[in-house]
């Protein structure tokens, strides 16, 4: 019998492996794929779709490629359980699906109680817009909908988190739209953080595109007490009440619960062997992308792709006898700021014991000229193709 690779997980690391596996091992090893959406909403672009730049349609893809073209067993279900003894997945709809490896690919769920106020029952209230699709457009229907100089807050997340700069291409672009449509109102982020990913570029572009619009409360001004009221649409911070109308809130995170049901989480994350991405508590499971924790990466699209190609490479050398070279690991994260305004920052990294580590690094710098910050928005839309066909065919 050919061996048998369950993926859990169709997004940006998960359908990656599920094509490489197949693609790579001409059909030496079968290859299931459990993922419940029919669609896939990349959350990356999705800012751009809150600043007017994308439709939500073209952030939605398929499955069909992977099934007919790769011969991947697509299976729409939820992943329930995970017994590591017999090697097994199980899914909501009963089904048993047995494994010689695992891959698990998840994403993020968020940590309980980690903004007091909210949990998921608030969503349709207060959206947190950081699983793409419906949420994203709830929260661009509630931007649109604000009485003119009115008040978007953002609560944001602690470290460590999906997508580093993503709250603040976010704040841009909702910016960009209300410079257009609502001129008189206001964004105020609440901050847990000292200070966040391309800090420096976003302030300069803010200051040059939205000057005054934005508003920033750091840990020194009480961000790490903050409470919401999704009933009454207050921001308590440190006690003091703030009216607003629209309130994103981005709590703090963990891995995919499915992680924690396998038993492979250590404390809010899943660790694992840098070289393989296998988990450090079961050599039988991989784990990619946001899940887990592996060391200098960002939790991107980008490096879920990336560590998603050396797990497909270590899979087949184990269940097959392919060759394996040493992994390494690659990740670009671009904002756009303004139209035509991107930035980037990133980094290439090496597997060590004890890590994923970077080894070299570039980002953008402020007082750039504008033919360059376009370059730079154009490219992050050919990466954006090019991960969007290396995922899905
Ligand atoms: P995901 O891509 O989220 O895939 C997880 C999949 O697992 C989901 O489809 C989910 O339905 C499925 N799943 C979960 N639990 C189960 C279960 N129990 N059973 C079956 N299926 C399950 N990254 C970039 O590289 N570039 C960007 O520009 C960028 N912009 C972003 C902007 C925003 C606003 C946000 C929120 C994120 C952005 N990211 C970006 C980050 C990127 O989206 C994530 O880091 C990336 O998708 C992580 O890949 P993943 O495979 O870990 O999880």
């Amino acid at each position: 019998a050919r061996p048998r690779v369950v993926v859990v997980g169709g997004g940006s690391g998960g359908a990656t492996a599920a094509r490489y596996i197949a693609k790579d091992s001409q059909g030496a090893i079968d290859v299931t794929l459990v993922e419940p959406s029919r669609e896939y909403y990349t959350c990356y672009f999705s800012n751009l779709y809150l600043g007017g730049f994308r439709e939500l349609d073209s952030l939605a893809h398929g499955y069909g490629t992977l099934a007919s073209e790769y011969g991947i067993n697509v299976v729409h279900d939820w992943a329930v359980g995970v017994d590591r003894e017999a090697r097994t997945v199980s899914l909501a709809g009963g089904a048993t699906l047995p494994y010689d490896r695992l891959i698990l690919s998840p994403g993020i769920d968020f940590v309980d109680g980690a903004v007091p106020g909210w949990d998921l029952s608030a969503q349709d209230v207060m959206p947190h817009a950081y699983k793409a699709g419906t949420q994203t457009a709830l929260l661009k229907a509630q931007v649109q909908a604000m009485p003119e100089g009115g008040v978007f807050a953002m609560v944001a997340p602690p470290n460590p988190y999906r997508c580093p700069p993503g709250p603040y291409e976010r704040v841009s672009m909702v910016a960009h739209m209300l410079k257009a449509n609502n001129p008189t109102a206001k964004i105020l982020i609440v901050d847990p953080k000292e200070s966040f990913s391309k800090q420096g570029l976003f302030e300069e572009g803010w200051q040059k595109h939205y000057t005054g619009m934005i508003d920033r409360i750091g840990p020194d001004f009480g961000a790490t007490n903050v409470e919401v009221r999704p009933d009454t649409m207050e921001v308590l911070i440190d006690g003091v009440a703030e009216k607003v109308d629209v309130c994103n809130v981005i709590p703090a995170q963990k891995a995919g619960r499915i992680c924690e049901l396998a038993g492979i989480t250590d404390g809010n994350w899943a660790p694992v062997i840098p070289h393989t991405m296998q988990s450090r508590i079961d050599e039988n499971i991989h784990v990619l992308g946001d899940a887990s924790a592996q060391g200098d990466m960002p939790k991107s699209g980008f490096s879920a792709n990336s560590q998603a190609k050396v797990a497909a490479m270590a899979v087949r050398g184990a269940l097959t006898g392919s060759q394996v070279f040493p992994a390494r690991f690659s990740n670009t994260c671009w904002s756009l700021i303004a139209t035509d305004d991107g930035v980037k920052v990133g980094a290439s990294y090496e597997a060590t014991d004890e890590k994923i580590a970077s080894v070299e690094g570039f980002v953008s710098q402020t007082g750039e000229d504008a033919a360059l910050r376009k370059q730079t928005y154009e490219e992050s839309i050919g990466w954006y193709n090019g991960i969007v066909a290396d995922m899905f065919g």
